[in-house]
């Protein structure tokens, strides 16, 4: 910065907080909802940004050398502290989005792409494979006149609902659960209807099962409407009732959420490279467009969107970065599956074992040690064309789906966000495979997709993968799934070991 350069002051909505100390003081930021600790240096800048000034006239002020204070001034750039042009519209994105996320179901803008569908199946596999939950008090209290009823029906012997995360410092973050036995919700019946709407009807259910499987994420613009590809009836919903045409009960579903899910108040396409809610939106256009050039091959489509990504970073897609020969591939790859696998054994690990008194499942996290050490051995098939046209709409659904349920707005950065949607589809792919293969099959139907689509969505979205694995993993599947995803796709003929086994089936 040279000293005749002009610093601008601070922007509107950041603001020392009264108390301050000899060490330094706290910054407030109330549009993006933040407070950052600055020391006395830190501090005495910011009581000086009071208007915009020269470089020069900012140190004379302060009374010390401009370098130190530019270096102080570039903090708070860097931090969108300072009233530009840029700082200006992402606290202006901050503040629409606070203002959606008070809005009214019935007035909020909705989000919802033209072709996007989906109609119950009925299936009933939402019931099943965790507990479903939270049941608020206002549920239960409408069940309790009927507990007794229900519990005779269900022939539980176990009751109807458990509480989890009950703890005497923060009986706040308590949850109530619905049981289940056997791996289902004990109200779901053989006739694949829940036991609670066909006794009392849909509005006594908790509200998880009513929103269910919309998905609704706060955006600066409305609130996005997606389906969750943990709901099995996705593969069919190509057929099902345009979301479109179904807004009134969208937004029911909305007026039922105790809270939405929200983007991340500033989005950044990479660390230090902040987009505003705009550019961010004409990104995710692209990336849909790309999907689309596509629709014949996933791996062909995930190309095309990641050269979009890459463009947008100012890097040529075509120039080669380094470590693109098969044995750094190999290693590297080989490298974050370990280390993947370590944080999901110690996961597994920690689950005790069934007792009389509880059996805590967790299947989910056996299917995706087994993807992962299949990855490498099983990536061509992973990375090849889908055979079938439906196996083809599933893979373009879910990333549209994907996308437009702002994943890349919500992940630490869109380069990260992209990067956990490729390398979940190549393991999604990776565990179909060895599911087929388990049941003595080779070639994969889209149900071996879904399922495992099912599988890896949820292991995605939850809070112990999403928050506490994977973000410690984002540099490398950034690094392997993005920059270097072209000669990933390349080798992976070449990645596997040489098999040179005899491969006996005796069972
Ligand atoms: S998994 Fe989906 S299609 Fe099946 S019952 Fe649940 S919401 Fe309906």
């Amino acid at each position: 910065m040279a000293t005749d350069d002009l610093v601008p002051p601070l922007r509107a909505g950041v603001r020392l907080l009264p108390r301050t100390d000899a060490e330094g003081a706290l910054l407030e930021d109330a549009i993006l909802g933040r407070r950052i600790r600055l020391d006395g240096r830190g501090r005495d800048v910011a009581l000086a940004l009071d208007g915009p000034q020269p470089l020069a006239a900012l140190a004379e002020r302060l009374g010390g050398e401009p370098e130190p204070i530019a270096k102080a001034v570039a903090f708070f750039a860097r931090l969108h502290l300072l009233d530009t042009d840029e700082a200006r519209a992402l606290a202006a994105d901050a503040v629409a989005l606070d203002e959606i996320e008070r809005a009214a179901p019935a007035s909020v803008p909705l989000l919802v792409r033209e072709d996007a569908r989906f109609t119950c199946t009925m299936c009933g596999s939402c019931c099943g494979g965790h507990n479903v939950g939270p049941v608020f008090e206002d549920i239960l209290d409408g069940l309790a006149p009927h507990a007794a009823d229900l519990e005779a029906a269900t022939r539980t012997a176990k009751g109807l609902f458990f509480t989890m995360g009950a703890h005497p410092e923060a009986p706040d973050q308590a949850q109530v659960l619905c049981h289940q036995t056997r791996g289902s919700c004990i109200f779901l019946m053989d006739d694949r209807r829940c036991r609670i709407h066909a006794d009392l009807g849909g509005d006594k259910k908790p509200r998880a099962c009513r929103i269910f499987p919309y998905e609704l994420v706060a955006t600066p613009r409305g609130v996005a409407v997606t389906i969750q590809r943990e709901c099995r009836g996705f593969l069919e919903a190509r057929s099902g009732k345009r979301l479109v045409d179904d807004t009134a009960a969208l937004r029911e579903v909305i007026a039922l959420a105790p809270r939405l899910s929200a983007v991340r108040r500033i989005i950044s396409l990479a660390p230090g490279r902040p987009l505003s809610w705009d550019d961010y939106q004409a990104l995710e256009d692209a990336l849909h467009e790309a999907v689309d050039r596509r629709p014949d091959d996933a791996c062909g489509a995930l190309s095309a969107a990641r050269d979009v990504l890459v463009a947008a970073l100012g890097e040529d897609p075509g120039a080669r970065p380094p470590r693109t020969d098969v044995p750094a591939l190999s290693a590297d790859l080989d490298a974050l599956v370990a280390g993947l696998l370590e944080r999901v054994e110690a996961m597994r690990g920690a689950v005790p074992p069934p007792s009389d008194e509880v059996w805590v499942r967790a299947e989910a996290l056996d299917h995706l040690r087994d993807a992962l050490t299949n990855l490498r051995a099983d990536l061509p098939r992973a990375v090849a064309p889908l055979a079938r046209p439906d196996q083809r709409e599933l893979f373009a659904e879910h990333l549209h789906h994907g996308l437009m349920s702002k994943a890349l707005a919500m992940a630490p950065t869109v380069l990260a966000g992209w990067a956990r949607l490729s390398f979940g589809w190549l393991v999604t792919m990776t565990l179909a495979i060895h599911r087929a293969r388990q049941v003595k099959r080779r070639h994969l139907v889209a149900q071996d997709v879904m399922d495992a689509l099912v599988i890896t969505s949820f292991l995605w979205r939850h809070d112990d993968i999403a928050e506490r694995v994977l973000p410690a993993f984002d540099e490398a599947l950034v690094d392997l799934f993005v920059l270097r995803w072209p000669a990933l796709v390349a080798a992976a003929r070449d990645l596997p070991d040489p098999d040179r086994r005899l491969e006996l089936v005796k069972f």
